[in-house]
């Protein structure tokens, strides 16, 4: 049992419209988009999703101004103004049957991250492994393309929460609250590192304190993992040092036989 449902729960069209409006001013309020920035969106059926409108301030929305798309992106209503990023939440739904709402935003520190070239995947606190699961950043694509979305497409599979380089975070969740929950725990895990890197070097949590947090979040619904994990991806855990160790021990010793062999 992994407390997860393949099907979101239903949600009337005006309690969507609240909850969209709601999680805009929460963004808005911690810093998390400014001007027109970010996009949110929630799956009203099969066929219909309801979508925050292009350039407008997404913290002083009101639920009439939200837009319902079909699942190619097209209004239902001619003319409303549609955001060319919802590229990405059509890519999130197809990739993921199991969610309800997508929230992109531009989260300052989280980004600051992957300027820096650094990895948001450090497993540091307790509280990210559990709820955000790994971190994985989506190269640089030029934003509102094709390319974003196909990247964004692939890692949401195994994924709640992408970082896309240069450029913001998608998080994803069985409704709009929910997927703003994991916005708001991304930017403070990312302050929090930055806090620990500024005053010297963390360390990450043990591999096995790690991997009993993946076990309690799959019991308690916690964020989705690679399962399971891809040949070439990179181990969801980190090596045992002590088994590097044992094994380069094991290597050197058979070259040095090989070598008194030779002599
Ligand atoms: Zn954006």
């Amino acid at each position: 049992m992994t407390g997860r449902t393949d099907v979101p729960p239903r949600i009337d069209e005006p309690a969507a419209r609240e909850q969209v409006v709601e999680a805009c001013r929460r963004m808005h309020q911690q810093g998390l988009i400014a001007g027109g920035e970010g996009n949110v969106s929630v799956r009203l059926s099969a066929t219909r999703l309801l979508v925050t409108p292009s350039g407008v301030n997404k913290g002083f929305l009101e639920p009439s101004d939200l837009v319902v798309i079909d699942r190619e992106g097209r209004p239902e209503v001619a003319g409303a103004r549609v955001s060319t990023e919802v590229k990405v939440h059509l890519a999130a739904y197809r990739a993921r049957p199991d969610i309800g709402a997508v929230v992109h935003a531009h989260p300052p520190t989280a980004i600051a991250f992957t300027l820096a070239g650094l990895s948001l995947d450090q497993r540091l606190v307790p509280e990210s492994v559990v709820a955000l699961g790994e971190i994985p950043t989506a190269a640089y694509a030029t934003p509102s393309t094709a390319d974003v979305a196909l990247g964004i497409e692939r890692l949401l599979r195994d994924h709640d929460v992408v970082m896309m380089e240069r450029h913001g975070s998608v998080c994803v969740g069985a409704n709009v609250l929910a997927a703003c929950d994991r916005l708001e725990s991304l930017e403070h895990t990312a302050r929090i590192s930055f806090l620990a890197r500024s005053l010297g070097s963390p360390v990450p949590l043990p591999a096995d304190e790690v991997a009993r947090l993946h076990r309690l979040a799959e019991v308690q619904g916690g964020a989705r993992r690679p399962h399971p994990a891809p040949a070439t991806a990179r181990p969801a855990v980190p090596p045992d040092p002590a088994a590097v160790d044992a094994a380069v021990q094991q290597v050197l010793s058979r070259v040095l036989d090989a070598l008194q062999r030779g002599r």
